[in-house]
């Protein structure tokens, strides 16, 4: 399988450093606020990646973490903890707003069919492992103390700028650092915060430097080496990345291990709506729930998504996104159709479907091109030549790793009852019986079935 590299601005084949396996570390939401749909969109991607990788036969270890501390308003060291604020925002405690927002973004995630990564680390509850290998650091000299705080020091690692292309002077004149008299070189970074940014802080613990927080980069280098030891296969994240987080990830674990950290860096492009990227801190963004009171179907995100390649900008429309829905159930359509002609499957591929099978692997294996698969999808739906056994056992297979499901009402997880009593419902919304249709609602929900109705 393939894959373009940040690293090394290519497209490569994966060689896992164990074979057969890949161990695959993914930077995880900052639980301040609710994921937008740009978020998610690197997580639908990161989804298809582990998929691919495993239909392909890897035994993949996905560890994503969690950022509930640590995160300032820049990706750099200016500005507020990003928890502190939203904790502000809301009158709740931090630790109330990284849990509940956790818990959505895994909703959300549920959603759009986006599996769980097999480890799911919280940076609060790796404290300890923070502080260790900032002390690794600092015992190392490519860290040092000042003013109360730790910063890396990045005249000593003199590959700092390679991985972004990074023209320092240039950098350091926008607004990228703000100017820190305890830094040696301002385009040090913080690895762990005590005097500085100390006041206001709810969230902080003890460390050889005094009572603090640790900086968001160190985070997922400590917590990536804890799951995945000293060397990585894989490791994500969004476009934004590149500059400074895994600049400094990168710069921070190196020096640590004293060798090459990660073989290859996977990243996905923004998702743009009116021409910006849509971003949390702007507000005004849209989630999972935007869609859903909006009547659409998630699933219609994630199709639309995939027509999209991952290095590509995605310009997010409402039109384009109700056109994937119309693409996604006509497609459900082709399948239910098959399905109750062909009347079974079994593991025999015509060489015709040999070929189609053969295409589509084609496309995901030459750096995850989705829209070239999705491309095979309704090739084979308009295929008359194909019987309709093979159309069914395709989509089978190329919704495995695309993480469409399009088995009809299968991706609710509905029992048939349960979708006899929604058609129900229906019926007596349309014959404006409210009774009838609140208490059928009311036997949905008993069984945990959120039912929601399109706004007019
Ligand atoms: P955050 O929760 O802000 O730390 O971001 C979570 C993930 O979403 C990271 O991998 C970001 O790089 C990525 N990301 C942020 N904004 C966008 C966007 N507009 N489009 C796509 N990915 C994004
Ligand atoms: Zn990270």
């Amino acid at each position: 399988m393939k894959l373009y590299n940040t690293l090394t601005k290519t497209i490569e084949a994966i060689e896992p450093i164990e074979p057969g396996k890949v161990r695959l570390y993914a930077c995880g939401p900052t639980v301040y606020n609710y994921a937008h749909i740009g978020n998610l969109r690197t997580y639908i991607y990161e989804d298809v990646l582990v998929r691919t990788l495993r239909a392909h036969g890897y035994d993949v270890t996905h560890v994503m973490n969690i950022t509930d501390v640590g995160h300032l308003q820049s990706d750099a060291d200016s500005g507020e903890d990003k928890m502190a604020l939203a904790a502000k925002r809301e009158q709740k405690s931090p630790w109330d707003i990284a849990r509940h927002y956790e818990n959505e973004f895994f909703r959300h995630a549920g959603l759009l069919n986006i599996e769980k990564p097999d480890v799911i680390c919280r940076a609060t509850e790796h404290i300890k492992d923070i502080i260790d290998m900032v002390s690794v650091l600092v015992e190392k000299d490519f860290a040092y103390e000042s003013g109360g705080n730790v910063y890396f020091d990045v005249d000593k690692f003199p590959a700092y700028t390679e991985f972004a292309n990074l023209k320092l002077d240039a950098q350091l004149q926008t607004d990228r650092v703000e100017f820190d008299n305890n830094k040696r070189n301002q385009a040090d970074f913080a690895l762990w915060f005590s005097n500085s940014k100390f006041p206001n802080q709810i969230m902080k613990w003890d460390s050889p430097w005094g009572v603090g927080f640790p900086g968001w980069h160190i985070e997922c280098s400590a917590m990536a080496s804890k799951y995945l030891g000293e060397k990585i296969d894989i490791h994500c994240g969004g476009i934004d990345h590149v500059n400074v987080h895994h600049t400094n990830e990168i710069a921070q674990s190196e020096c640590a291990f004293g060798h090459q950290w990660v073989n290859h860096w996977f990243h996905c492009e923004f998702l743009t709506i009116d021409a910006g990227k849509m971003s949390k801190s702007e507000g005004g963004f849209i989630t999972v729930d935007t869609l859903v009171d909006k009547g659409v179907d998630p699933m219609a995100f994630r199709y639309l998504s995939l027509t999209t390649h991952y290095r590509s900008i995605l310009s997010f429309s409402y039109e384009a996104l109700e056109a994937a829905a119309n693409a996604l159930s006509k497609l459900k359509n082709h399948y239910k159709t098959a399905s109750e002609a062909a009347g079974g499957v079994d593991d025999d591929f015509s060489n015709a479907a040999k070929r189609y099978r053969q295409r589509f692997d084609d496309a995901m294996g030459n750096d995850l091109h989705t829209p070239k698969a999705v491309a095979e999808l309704w090739a084979v739906a308009r295929d008359d030549a194909l019987t309709d056994r093979d159309k069914v056992q395709l989509f089978d297979v190329f919704s495995g790793p695309l993480g469409l499901d399009l088995t009809p009402g299968k991706e609710l997880g509905l029992t048939p009852e349960q979708e006899a009593l929604i058609e129900a419902r229906e019926a007596a919304r349309a014959n404006k019986d409210w009774a009838e249709a609140d208490r059928i609602r009311d036997l949905l929900t008993a069984q945990g079935v959120e039912l929601r109705d399109k706004k007019a």
